[in-house]
C-alpha cells in the first residue's frame, strides 16, 4: 500500500496525530518548518527532529508522491507539468508567469464527470478524487522547480481551474487551501486564491458560509438556460435561477467580488444579443461581478466548437461595457504548446492508448 502525502495535513492535524502517536505536538511546527521553509523532500533531511519521531513519519506519510512524466515550456514562460500519481493517473498542473507575480493552476480529480461539451478534461470521465496532498503536492513540486533554477521566485497566486470540479471534491479542496494559506508554510493569501466552478449550488452556499476566504469564479457560460443545457449538462440538475440566487447568497454573505466566466463559442453564445441577455443577468449584481471573456480553445482538429472571431469578441465585450458591466479577456498562456487545461493530459492518453493498440495488433499479427 502507497504511503499518503503528508502535505495534506494542516499543521494542527499534524500536531494532533503526533500526540496519538505519543509525540510533543510542537514538533508539528518543526516538520512545517521542513517541510515548507527549508522544502526538503525526504524526512532524513530533518535532523532537528529525534530518530523516533523521524522514523514514525517515514513508516506513515510520503513527501514525494507524484513524478514528472513530462513538462512543456512555452515562449512566454508558461510551463505545463504533467505529473504521474503513485496509481499510474496523469495530472496536470500549469505554472503562468504574469505582472503581478508566479500562478499555478492545480489539478482536482483524475478526469471530471460534469461533462461540458467544450472541455477536453470532461471528455474523460472522472476516476477519483484526488486527496488534499496531491494537490499540495502540485504546488510543491512546481515550486520545488522554481528554487532549483536559483532565481528567488516563489508561487505567489494559485487557480483551482485544472482538471476537475473543486466542488465535487470538496474536502480535499478545502483543507489544500487551509494548507497553502499558512502564514508559516507556504503562505498564499486566500485573496491569492481562486476556485472555479461549474456552479454546483448547495457547494456555493457551504463556500460561502465556509471560512475558506478565497476568491470563487463561476463558469456561467450562457445568459439563458437554453443555451446552457446545451453546452453544459449541469444546467439540468442546477439551472441559472438556482445559481444566480446562490451566488446572491454569496454576494451577501461575504460582500467579495465574484467573476462570472464566459467562454466565447462562435455562433452558439457570442451574438450581440447574447451580450445583451447576459448584461441584464448580471444587472443589479454589476457591483460585485466581473465577466471574464475566455476565449475557446479548441479541444482537438473534431471539435464540434469553433473560436469566435476578434471582432466578434470585441463587439461582446463593448455590448456589456455599454450596460455598465465590468469586463475583462482572458489572456491566453502557452498557447504554443498545448493550449486549454487538461490538454496536455487528454494528448498524452491518446498517444498511450494509440501505442497500446499499436503494440496489441503487432502481438496480434
Ligand atoms: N471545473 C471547474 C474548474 C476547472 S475548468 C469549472 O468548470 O469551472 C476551468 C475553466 O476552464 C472553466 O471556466 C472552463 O469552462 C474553462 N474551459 C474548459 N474548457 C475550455 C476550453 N476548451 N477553452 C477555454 N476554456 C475552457
Ligand atoms: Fe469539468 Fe470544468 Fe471541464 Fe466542465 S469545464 S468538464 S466542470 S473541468
Amino acid at each position: 500500500m502507497s504511503k499518503p502525502s503528508i502535505y495534506g495535513l494542516t499543521v494542527d492535524q499534524l500536531a494532533a496525530w503526533l500526540a496519538e502517536h505519543g509525540h510533543k505536538k510542537s514538533r508539528a511546527q518543526l516538520v512545517w518548518e521542513g517541510l515548507y521553509r527549508k522544502r526538503v523532500t525526504a524526512f532524513s533531511e530533518m535532523p532537528e527532529l529525534k530518530p523516533e519521531c523521524r522514523t514514525l513519519l517515514e513508516e506513515h506519510f510520503a513527501i514525494q508522491t507524484l513524478e514528472e512524466h513530462t513538462r512543456q515550456e512555452s515562449a512566454d514562460g508558461t510551463i505545463k507539468f504533467l505529473f504521474r500519481l503513485q496509481d499510474g493517473n496523469l495530472i496536470e498542473t500549469v505554472l503562468m508567469r504574469h505582472k503581478f507575480g508566479l500562478s499555478v493552476c492545480v489539478t482536482t480529480q483524475v478526469g471530471c464527470n460534469i461533462g461540458c461539451s467544450f472541455c477536453a478534461s470532461g471528455l474523460l470521465s472522472k476516476s477519483r478524487d484526488l486527496t488534499s496532498g496531491e494537490i499540495v503536492e502540485q504546488v510543491m513540486k512546481v515550486q520545488l522547480f522554481l528554487d532549483g533554477r536559483q532565481n528567488n521566485e516563489r508561487v505567489s497566486h494559485i487557480v483551482v481551474m485544472g482538471i476537475g470540479e473543486p466542488f465535487d471534491n470538496f474536502e480535499h479542496m478545502s483543507n489544500f487551501i487551509r494548507v497553502i494559506r499558512d502564514p508559516k508554510g507556504l503562505a498564499i493569501g486566500p485573496r491569492h486564491i481562486t476556485v472555479s466552478t461549474s456552479g454546483l449550488v448547495p457547494k456555493i452556499r457551504e463556500f460561502a458560509d465556509s471560512d475558506l476566504g478565497t476568491n470563487l469564479a463561476i463558469s456561467l457560460h450562457a445568459p439563458n438556460n437554453d443555451i446552457r443545457t446545451r453546452i453544459m449538462k449541469i444546467n439540468r440538475a442546477y439551472p441559472i435561477e438556482p445559481l444566480m440566487e446562490a451566488i446572491d447568497y454569496y454576494l451577501e454573505k461575504t460582500n467579495r467580488r465574484i467573476t462570472l466566466e464566459y467562454i466565447l463559442l462562435k455562433d452558439v453564445n457570442d451574438q450581440p444579443e447574447h451580450a445583451q441577455e447576459l448584461a441584464e443577468l448580471v444587472g443589479s449584481r454589476r457591483n460585485l461581478a466581473n465577466v471574464n471573456l475566455i476565449p475557446y480553445n479548441p479541444v482537438d482538429e473534431h471539435s464540434q466548437y469553433q473560436r469566435s472571431s476578434k471582432e466578434t469578441i470585441t463587439a461582446f465585450y463593448d455590448t456589456l461595457k455599454k450596460n455598465n458591466i465590468s469586463v475583462s479577456v482572458r489572456l491566453e498562456h502557452g498557447t504554443d504548446i498545448d493550449a486549454a487545461c487538461g490538454q496536455l493530459r487528454s494528448k498524452q492518453i491518446q498517444s498511450d492508448r494509440a501505442r497500446g493498440a499499436k503494440a496489441n495488433r503487432a502481438a496480434n499479427e
